[in-house]
């Protein structure tokens, strides 16, 4: 990981606790209206950005997962952050995107994927092959990258979110309604 914060034992008391703010966010999940919203555009690159993209990265390897966007964690911002890791068990390596949008793609493939926000359901999803996709880094210069198969599917999926669209929108009619069903049964319980 990139960061922890470190306390000294002795000064560890709740009220200093209280005053730190958590990195580790809570996911919001399926159906909380914050995962439809249209989400704006990035204009400040400060230490907030920067500190934000860890709190995300912390949450994402905590839940666990390879992918997280900012409506995920209550924020309407264009932000999502992928996990770039050579391998699973050597260091964690992240990428923080900054009002991505896909500029280009080509052919088409079909993956299984989940979500942290659609808990318990995974599906085989159709999406493009390959994507060019725009972004800008933290501190706000602009970039453009390429990519194929399963990381082309990552951001597809991510930037997905920034427009409030999920993987089940990409069901079937009959799939997402067997997991709407589904969970409003959890929400009644
Ligand atoms: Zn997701």
């Amino acid at each position: 990981m990139v960061h922890c914060r470190q306390l000294k034992k002795s000064t560890i008391t709740e009220d200093v606790l209280r005053d730190i703010p958590m990195s580790i966010q809570r996911i919001y999940q399926y159906p909380e209206p914050v995962l439809r919203q249209k989400t704006e555009k990035i204009e400040t690159f400060d230490n907030g950005l920067a500190q934000l993209v860890e709190d995300m990265a912390e949450t994402m390897y905590d839940a666990p997962g390879i992918g997280l966007a900012a409506p995920q964690i209550g924020k309407s911002i264009k932000l999502i952050v992928v996990d770039i890791s050579e391998d699973k068990e050597g260091e964690k390596k992240y990428m923080p995107l900054v009002n991505p949008e896909i500029v280009d793609h080509e052919g088409n493939q079909i993956d299984e994927e989940g979500c942290l926000s659609v808990p318990e359901l995974t599906a085989n999803v159709k999406r493009y092959q390959k994507v060019t996709v725009a972004y800008q880094d933290l501190q706000g210069q602009a970039h453009e990258l390429s990519t194929e198969n399963r990381f082309a599917v990552v951001l597809q999926h991510e930037i997905d979110h920034l427009n409030g669209i999920l993987f089940i929108d990409h069901l079937s009619p009959l799939k997402r309604n067997l997991y709407k069903k589904k969970v409003k049964k959890w929400l009644v319980k």
